[in-house]
């Protein structure tokens, strides 16, 4: 069992590779990178965001079970994602259809009128990208500040997350794939 990661042509170049390398060390898990071929759509005018739950829609209807997908999968897109209720989201799982999506929009020091920084980018991707995969593989949030599955409010509580799970949730998780 692996993991498949979609990257959208407009999302950041050049760091897909490393991205992908640090969701499989910190998952413990194969991860397979490919070009997305899906839409992104969602979009809202007023807020100028796209919805995260009708991109989950059409990432399950036309890639997941078109091609009967049955390891888990996350899109990576470069939009501001949000849902009802919340002002933005970094990301969003649906494990009962086995799709997650992350947006680098807030990952990038200049959203924040920062100084550019690949590395801290693609550490938040990592994190993210590995923290919603992690709900598709069974995980819930964790209380732990360091630990992947805790779930950040703001720039600084991701940056605070290392880039490893918690003993706990290491176990559960490999509890749930029945390596233990
Ligand atoms: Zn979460
Ligand atoms: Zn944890």
């Amino acid at each position: 069992m692996g993991v498949k990661v979609l990257w959208d042509q407009q999302s950041p170049p050049g760091i897909q590779l490393p991205v992908c390398r640090n969701i499989a060390m910190i998952l413990d898990i194969p991860v397979d990178l490919a070009e997305s071929p899906i839409l992104i759509d969602g979009y809202d005018r007023g807020r100028n965001q796209h919805d995260a739950r009708t991109i989950l829609d059409r990432l399950q209807n036309t890639f997941i079970r078109r091609y009967e997908i049955r390891d888990p999968v996350l899109l990576v897109v470069p939009r501001d994602l949000y849902v009802n209720g919340c002002d933005f989201v970094f990301g969003l799982a649906r494990p009962s259809g086995g799709a997650a999506v992350v947006s680098t929009a807030r990952f990038e020091n200049a959203y924040y009128g920062r100084m550019e920084s690949d590395d801290d980018l693609i550490d938040r991707t990592a994190k993210e990208g590995a923290h919603e995969i992690g709900h598709l593989l069974g995980l819930d949030h964790c209380e732990s500040v360091e630990c992947v599955m805790f779930r950040p409010s703001t720039l600084a509580e991701l940056d605070r997350k290392k880039k490893m799970l918690c003993p706990a949730c290491r176990q559960a998780l490999l509890q749930r794939q029945g390596r233990e």
